[in-house]
């Protein structure tokens, strides 16, 4: 049994064809991550018991004749800061360490609906806030075509656990970038939906009005598959909006209909400081399009330059109230004897001094400044104006052309420890996805070429993929054009 080629369709085929069980699969992914993830570290914590019951329970449908969806026995990963009820959800952070989640997010019931299989919740930075992986409180995470690398994040683990075929497919949080950047690195497709296309319920937050739940595959055809399957409106997310998608056009697109999107090309992404070696994928990207048929128009963004210090200032507003829950009496606390016999100032110095790691703490304590009297209007409010006219400039744009081409990130998956001790060297990397997320825009990250890792002979050759914007709520379009994409490389 390979695991390696299998995507969702494929492991489906194989499923009803009976050349596998369930169980079968399921145990032979076990075997895989518990022998290839010593290395990689993409997993916090196996979720074996359960998974071997989901498995064993599409089985018992398939024995019984029962017809099964897509995604029924499907062997996924999730993201350690989405809840699965009865399972750990740390968000890589030690305040978290002993938390165990008490009901499931809204797109784990959706999955469990469709009778997905859950391989174990991934590794990440902690609460989200990074770009490497290497902000986890557990371990490093190291990506799987060069272990001197980073694997990106914050969805690092997922990103690499797909990557390394150690799931079909797996999900992540997207805020900044978390979704895009972590695949564009280790060679597969990450899509961050529409703000409000996908429920957040069961999330824990980082900053609530950037924050979106999305899929991490091998193919564009995967991310359809699982996109459609969690997106909708949710009486449990008021920012959810009541979307009536065409499921057939994201499952089913066809070329005629994707081949009149016009594409446009902002020229203020294209900047010094990006890398040739994305350079010269991107290009590539654009003439492989442009061979498929599609035209390309130069456009605007003239507002790009203010993007960085924009969510740099929204987004850490936005952690400094979502993370003042953790206050070291709810959801678990750091257990120590002496904690007991002290105040509750103490508690609280004590467990978020202790709980929280340094960039989460630079973050909250950024996001209270921001907040604070006297620079509320100077910071908080003039970046939220800022928003707006970052939200305008693409509103705008999209009236001349459908869709929008760029990078993922100024360079490809940089070393470990190398930007780390820098956090604006390292912020300074989210550039071109930041923007998608203060405008509540779909985006999707596809690999340039056809990567595969090879077990025996590491090439090191370092993925690369390009960043395609749509219009509010159509991410069939970025799909669409990148299932043909994908499909037209040898
Ligand atoms: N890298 C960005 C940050 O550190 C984005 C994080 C995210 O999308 N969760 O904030």
């Amino acid at each position: 049994m390979d695991l390696k080629d299998l995507t969702i369709k494929k492991f489906h085929q194989g499923l009803v064809d009976k050349n596998y069980s369930a169980f079968e699969i399921t145990k032979a992914f076990f075997d895989y991550i518990e022998k290839n993830d010593k290395e990689i570290g993409a997993y916090i914590n196996l979720t074996k018991e359960r998974a071997i019951e989901q498995a064993n329970n599409v089985d018992l449908k398939l024995a019984k004749g029962e017809k099964i969806g897509l995604l029924a026995g499907a062997p996924m990963a999730i993201k350690d800061n989405i809840l699965i009820e009865g399972e750990s959800a740390t968000a890589a952070s030690k305040i978290l360490a002993n938390y165990k989640a008490s009901y499931d997010a809204t797109i784990i019931k959706k999955l469990k609906q469709n009778f997905s299989v859950f391989l174990g919740k991934t590794n990440m930075d902690e609460f989200a806030m990074g770009s490497s992986g290497e902000n986890s409180s557990v371990k490093l995470i190291k990506n799987p075509y060069d272990l001197e690398r980073v694997p990106g994040g914050s969805s690092g683990g997922s990103a690499a656990a797909v990557a390394k075929n150690m799931a079909v497919a797996a999900f992540g949080s997207d805020t900044g970038g978390s979704i895009r950047q972590p695949a564009n690195f280790c060679g597969v497709v990450g899509l961050k939906p529409t703000y409000g296309a996908v429920s957040r319920f069961g999330l824990i937050a980082m900053a609530s009005s950037l924050d979106q739940i999305g899929p991490i595959a091998k193919t564009a055809e995967d991310a359809a598959i699982l996109f459609n399957s969690i997106a909708g409106q949710d009486e449990f997310d008021s920012t959810t909006e009541n979307i009536k998608y065409d499921s057939e056009k994201i499952l089913n697109p066809k070329f005629e209909d994707i081949k009149k999107l016009r594409i446009g090309i902002p020229k203020e992404y294209f900047i010094e400081g990006l890398d040739e070696e994305v350079k010269n994928a991107t290009e590539k990207a654009i003439k492989n399009l442009k061979s498929l048929g599609f035209e390309f128009r130069e456009i605007s963004l003239p507002h790009t330059k203010y993007a960085l210090a924009c969510y740099y200032i929204i987004m850490p507003a936005e952690v400094s109230a979502n993370l003042s829950r953790f206050d070291g009496i709810r959801y678990s606390r750091i257990e120590n004897a002496e904690l007991k016999m002290q105040n509750l100032k103490d508690i609280y110095l004590k467990t978020r001094g202790g709980g929280f790691g340094d960039e989460v703490k630079r973050r909250i304590i950024l996001g209270t400044f921001v907040l604070s009297s006297g620079y509320y209007d100077a910071y908080y409010n003039k970046a939220q104006r800022v928003r707006q006219l970052i939200k305008k400039d693409f509103s705008e744009a999209f009236k001349e052309i459908d869709v929008i081409l760029t990078p993922v990130a100024p360079t490809p998956a940089f070393k470990i420890g190398e930007k780390i001790d820098d956090p604006l060297k390292m912020y300074l990397g989210d550039i071109f996805t930041v923007p998608v997320n203060l405008a509540g825009l779909p985006a999707i990250s596809i690999p340039v070429e056809k990567y595969r890792i090879s077990e025996t002979d590491r090439t090191k050759k370092l993925p690369i993929g390009f960043q395609l914007i749509g219009q509010p709520f159509k991410e069939a379009d970025i799909l669409g054009i990148g299932r043909f994409y994908e499909n037209s490389l040898i």
